[in-house]
């Protein structure tokens, strides 16, 4: 089966990126293995801790970080279309694109926020651990927006290995589906980090299952937890390589068609910067982006 782009995902990220695409008319399969963040999310994004300018913030971020690969004017200007994808696909974000606004948290303390969902009949409900019936809701109506616009969504397989050819990627195999490939012009690794098993600990390292993509982690076990509850957490940071543009890179080579998005990506602590769902949404639309460019 052939498209214009294959998704790899089924999160936030992916969602974002499929639908972004399909707006503009680019046919987009994603394939799915199962439940994602979403699942479990708090009610509110997270784009970066602060209490003063987001800006001002990114701008201490570290080297490699992925607001830092696309550029922190490019992030801002990205994090304004948010709020109104969001509405397109029924949901009411409240708070500012630009600034953060206070919100309780489930152990009772206060946190700063970026923007708070809630949809019609469907108030923001935090704090429901395990799962968000909110993250749950919004995972299948996003999905459900996805279809509409005329995308494809294999749920429930997994994708296990790539084809290259001629230092592209050329198709994609699942579990289900053997040795029927799925064919694309471009490609998208938005299969998250160690919790979705976009990423994976083996006895010789870190390492994305699927692609082999090149990933960035430290090789002494030893340095990649801190012991106390909490000290800094290296292995936060660990994720798949990528250029600036983020394609993806593989044996050293960036590969041309293959994006990564979302928290696959190398360089962020989301616990410590709180920028969870702000890497994964601002990568996705950065993506989509370059994707229609090079459509066009
Ligand atoms: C438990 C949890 C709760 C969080 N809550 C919040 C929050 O409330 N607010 C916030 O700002 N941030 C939160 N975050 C940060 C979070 O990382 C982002 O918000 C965001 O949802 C991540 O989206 P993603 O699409 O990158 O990855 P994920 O949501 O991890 O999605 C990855 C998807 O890829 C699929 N997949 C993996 N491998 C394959 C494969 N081989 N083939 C096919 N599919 C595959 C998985 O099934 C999954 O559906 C949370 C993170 C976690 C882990």
């Amino acid at each position: 089966m052939r498209y214009d782009t294959i998704i790899l995902g089924g999160g936030l990220s992916a969602l974002v990126c499929g639908i972004s695409l399909q707006e503009k008319g680019v046919k987009c399969l994603i394939v799915s293995s199962g439940q994602s963040a979403l699942h479990f999310f708090s009610g509110s994004f997270e784009l970066i801790s602060t209490d003063g300018s987001q800006r001002e913030a990114m701008e201490n971020l570290p080297d490699g970080h992925p607001y830092r690969k696309i550029g922190l004017d490019r992030v801002m200007e990205l994090s304004k279309s948010v709020p109104e994808f969001f509405t397109r696909a029924g949901y009411a974000l409240s708070g500012e694109y630009d600034r953060n606004h206070v919100e309780n948290t489930i152990l009772g303390s206060q946190k700063q926020v970026w923007l708070t969902v809630g949809s019609e009949g469907f108030p923001p409900v935090r704090g429901k651990l395990p799962i968000s019936p909110l993250g749950v809701k919004m995972q299948m109506d996003l999905r459900k927006r996805f279809e509409i616009l005329g995308g494809d969504y294999l749920m429930g397989d997994r994708a296990v290995r790539g084809e290259f050819r001629d230092g592209r990627l050329a198709s994609i195999f699942t579990e289900n589906h053997g040795s029927s490939p799925f064919i694309a012009d471009k490609f998208v690794m938005a299969t998250g980090s160690f919790f979705s098993r976009g990423l994976v600990s083996t006895p010789s390292g870190i390492c994305e299952p699927v692609l082999h993509l090149d990933v960035d982690y430290c090789s002494d076990r030893e340095e990649w937890y801190g012991k106390g509850f909490f000290d800094n957490q290296p292995y936060m940071r660990f994720g798949a390589v990528c250029s600036d543009r983020l394609e993806a890179v593989r044996e050293g080579k960036v590969l041309p068609n293959v994006y990564v998005a979302g928290s696959l990506i190398g360089g962020a602590d989301p616990i410590k910067e709180g920028c969870g769902a702000g890497v994964a949404i601002i990568s996705a639309l950065y993506v989509a982006r370059q994707i229609l460019e090079e459509s066009l």
